[in-house]
Order: C-alpha cells, then sequence, then structure tokens
C-alpha cells in the first residue's frame, strides 16, 4: 500500500473517529446551518426533481436550509464520489439512485466507493418506473413497431442516456439485451438535458424514469412505448405495460434514496430520516410525487435499514446482469 492511500485511510479513519467522539453534541444541535445534498446529475432531471421536492419539505422540518449541488459525470459517479468523501457530519448528502449505488458496482472496476461501505443509508424517497420513450415523429406507432423498427436500424439510431452506469444507461443495457439490438449510445450528464435532446429530435429514443417524461408525455412533445413495470402507472392509465406490447421480457423500475457519508452520527441519521419519512407523509408532497408517476415507498420501507438492504439486493441482482455488459 503506498503512502498516498494509508493516509488516505489514516484520514478517513480519523475523520469517522472525530465524529464518533463528538455525536452527543452534533447531534443534539444538530442542524444549526445549511445542508449541500448533492444531486449527481443535471438540473431537471429525474433525480433532481425528486431531491428537490423532498429537500424543500424537510428544510422546513429541519429548520435548515438544504441546498441543492448538481455535480455530473461520470453517469453520477464523479458525485458519489465526492459525497463519499464529505465530512460525516450531517452537512453533505446525496441523493442517489438505482445506478450510482448499486449498477455502477459492476461497471466501474476501479469505482472510488462502495454503496454499502461509504454510505449510511438515510431513507429511500421514490421508486421510479422505466419508460421506453422516443422523439415525437419516431415512426412507430406502437411498442410492436418500434421493436421492428429498432431491429432492423443496425446503429443507424441514436440512444440517449446519462453516463455509463445511470439508470437510463443500465434499463436500456436490459433493453437491447433482450431485443438483441446494438443502437449508438449517447450520454448526457443526466437525463435533463437528454430529454431536451430527445424533444429536440438530436436523438432518437431512450429508457429513463417516469418522473422525467410525465410532462413530456403531457405536452405531446415526445412519444411513450411502455411502462416497464408489471401494472399501469395512475399518472399515465393509457400507456400500456410492457407485457401488454408484447414484451414481457423487458421489466425495469429505479428508485431515487437519501445517503450520508459512512461515519455520519446514528443520531444524525436517524433526525434526516424522520424528516424525510414527514415529507413523503405530506399531502403536497405525496401530489407532487404521484403526479410525476412515483411509486412513493411504504413506511416500512423508508428506514435506513430498509434501504441498506435494498442496496445490498440491488449490487447482487445487477452485477451478473452488467459485469460484462459493453459500455456503449
Ligand atoms: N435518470 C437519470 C439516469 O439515467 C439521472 C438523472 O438525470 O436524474 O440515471
Amino acid at each position: 500500500m503506498n503512502l498516498f492511500v494509508r493516509l488516505l485511510r489514516l484520514g478517513r479513519f480519523t475523520l469517522a473517529a472525530g465524529a464518533a467522539l463528538l455525536t452527543p453534541a452534533l447531534a443534539a444541535d444538530y442542524p444549526t446551518r445549511t445542508i449541500t445534498m448533492i444531486v449527481p446529475f443535471a438540473a431537471g432531471g429525474p433525480t433532481d426533481v425528486i431531491a428537490r421536492i423532498v429537500a424543500q419539505h424537510m428544510s422546513t422540518t429541519l429548520g435548515q436550509a438544504i441546498v441543492i449541488e448538481n455535480v455530473v459525470g461520470a453517469g453520477g459517479t464523479t458525485a458519489t464520489t465526492r459525497a463519499a468523501r464529505a465530512t460525516p457530519d450531517g452537512y453533505t448528502l446525496i441523493t442517489g439512485h438505482m445506478g450510482t449505488h448499486a449498477a455502477a458496482v459492476p461497471l466501474y472496476p476501479k469505482l472510488a466507493y462502495h454503496p454499502t461501505k461509504d454510505f449510511e443509508p438515510v431513507s429511500l424517497l421514490a421508486g421510479t418506473p422505466i419508460l421506453i420513450l422516443a422523439r415525437s415523429d419516431f415512426p412507430a406507432k406502437d411498442l410492436r413497431e418500434f421493436v421492428t423498427y429498432v431491429k432492423a436500424s443496425g446503429d443507424k439510431l441514436n440512444q440517449a442516456h446519462a453516463g455509463v452506469g445511470s439508470v437510463s444507461h443500465v434499463s436500456c443495457q436490459l433493453l437491447k439485451s433482450v431485443l438483441d439490438i446494438k443502437p449508438t449510445g449517447v450520454p448526457f450528464n443526466g437525463t435533463g438535458p437528454a430529454m431536451n435532446a430527445l424533444v429536440g429530435k438530436q436523438v432518437d429514443f431512450m429508457c429513463d424514469q417516469i418522473v422525467n417524461a410525465v410532462p413530456q408525455i403531457n405536452g405531446g412533445t415526445i412519444k411513450a412505448y411502455a411502462i416497464a413495470t408489471p401494472d399501469r402507472n395512475a399518472s399515465q392509465p393509457d400507456l400500456p405495460t410492457t407485457t401488454e406490447g408484447g414484451l414481457p421480457a423487458f421489466k425495469a423500475q429505479a428508485w431515487n434514496a437519501i445517503f450520508a457519508p459512512k461515519g455520519t452520527p446514528a443520531p444524525i441519521v436517524a433526525t434526516l430520516n424522520a424528516a424525510a419519512v414527514k415529507a413523503l407523509d405530506d399531502p403536497g408532497v405525496r401530489k407532487r410525487l404521484l403526479d410525476l408517476g412515483s411509486v412513493i415507498p411504504e413506511p416500512a420501507e423508508r428506514t435506513p435499514e430498509a434501504l441498506g438492504k435494498l442496496v445490498e439486493a440491488e449490487i447482487a441482482k445487477w452485477t451478473p446482469v452488467l459485469r460484462d455488459a459493453a459500455a456503449n
């Protein structure tokens, strides 16, 4: 082990030990200043939208502002690395998701953090079904025609995503393997900008979290072919499931959740969890999340322990699927 790595490890140990010693004072007063919530993708995308809706309510409960900081790059792993290395004092948090805290593990052999070893789970915020979306003039009227068209198009079609390991990348990796297709991947810093490109017809299709698509589907600026969950979603009752559309093998639902750096004192994690749970029970917050198609977690799914188990299960689920997947 070289000196740098040793110093880094020592530094981490010291931070964690220091936080533990300060626990009673920190926890009693927390929070006394602004909290930073890192969002690992561009503003306007699903992670950003969910983080902002929940953080706004949490900040009222906590009596301190929560500032959203969008840190983009490498499918969300740049920001997640930064969050993992932040001081574990409750003042730097991250809204991660199925990509940053599960799928990135098999896709990045040199990932600079581990979702379970370097984070304290705080609370699951939302389940987000995956939709198959295309530009508004895409020449297919339903999912069956979409499948026929993409299979016949080889690498001529452009598939937008938010970087290797992002939800939009990983879920379309699954779609690509089910259909045995090889479109050309086009990475963006989040599916906010990817959606702009889809609306502008600069890319052909993408797979994304429903939260990002509902306003555009309702506005008629993109086409939605199917929702990849067993049941239809109340926010888009006319959108068929992939099973109804003849593609039962493609099922995908992502999720977003709050994490704190490892070593954040347990009472602070509990305070944050309580504020997130309160937000998820608020009728205004619920309406905003449900209108965008989110699935609000049940109370038993909102505990730090439940989120920790979800992360472990998701890493186990995605690792064999993605280990050998081409980073397209
Ligand atoms: N939905 C994006 C993804 O593919 C992330 C985002 O922009 O929130 O991971």
